[in-house]
């Protein structure tokens, strides 16, 4: 590992919005390539780095249905799923023009066009220095690529899930509707829970609160904060479970 990075292996939550110029869907491979560059930089420092891609810039499975009734659900969920997919083949192109070793890994099997989702083989992957783009998210409908981040982050047992947003951590309220609202640098899961904080959807964050799995929320849009995140310096919010120091006697 290189001497910089504090943490040996992390996963990072890209959403699909990362992918597309603000307000804006698809793809946009400047986008990809800017940010692959980023994860490059960050991986440099000898970092192990699982990316768990979502698909919201193509189709989010809830909203779909929403406008299409025809379409079932669990369906619409689906194609939610496939969607992190081309995702995954975009980062991936990208991520190897920058140089980098990958392996896009499908939670719903896709011969000719990834691997299968296998833990051992994912880990094998990681210790050998490649970056490895977990699509699919869960393989399962009814949830998000958040709650895919928060389970793959257990099974890789990575020291960190990073969420990668647009804005600079977990705000008071939405910052880009209010501009005063307040940036936590620190907060407890149950704080996020109870004050219902926009982060992660709560099922990925009751994840992280049983397994102490500890949670980065930061903008990429700031070029550096992937690789100063990686480095352990203060970008945006964390989330643990705060402990109580032990008292002297
Ligand atoms: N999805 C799913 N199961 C999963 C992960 C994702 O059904 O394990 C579907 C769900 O419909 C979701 C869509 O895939 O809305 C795209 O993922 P997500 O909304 O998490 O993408 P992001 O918001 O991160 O771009």
């Amino acid at each position: 590992m290189g001497a910089d990075a504090k943490f040996k292996r992390i996963l990072l939550k890209l959403s699909g919005d990362s992918f597309s110029p603000s307000g804006e869907r698809g793809i946009s491979m400047d986008e990809v390539v800017h940010i692959s560059g980023q994860v490059h930089e960050a991986q440099r420092l000898g970092c192990q780095i699982a990316v768990v891609i979502g698909g919201g810039n193509i189709l989010r499975g809830s909203q779909f249905t929403a406008e299409n009734s025809v379409v079932h659900e669990a369906t619409a969920h689906y194609m939610g799923m496939l969607a992190t997919v081309i995702n995954g083949l975009a980062l991936q192109d990208a991520l190897e023009a920058c140089g980098c070793d990958t392996r896009l890994m499908s939670a719903i099997k896709m011969d000719g066009v990834c691997e299968p989702y296998i833990r051992r083989r994912a880990q094998r992957h990681l210790e050998k220095g490649r970056i490895v783009i977990l699509g699919a998210g869960t393989g399962g409908p009814f949830v998000t690529t958040d709650t895919a981040a928060a389970l793959r982050s257990m099974e890789l047992s990575v020291d960190i899930l990073m969420k990668a947003t647009r804005v600079d951590g977990v705000y008071s309220e939405d910052p880009e509707k209010n501009p005063h609202a307040v940036l936590y640098t620190e907060l407890e899961y149950t704080e996020v829970i109870e004050q219902g904080l926009r982060v992660m959807d709560s099922t990925a964050i009751s994840h992280c609160m049983e397994h102490d799995m500890p949670i980065m929320v930061f903008n990429f849009r700031k070029d550096g904060n992937i690789l100063r995140a990686v480095r352990g310096e203060r970008v945006g919010t964390i989330i643990t479970t705060k402990k109580v120091p032990p008292r002297d006697n």
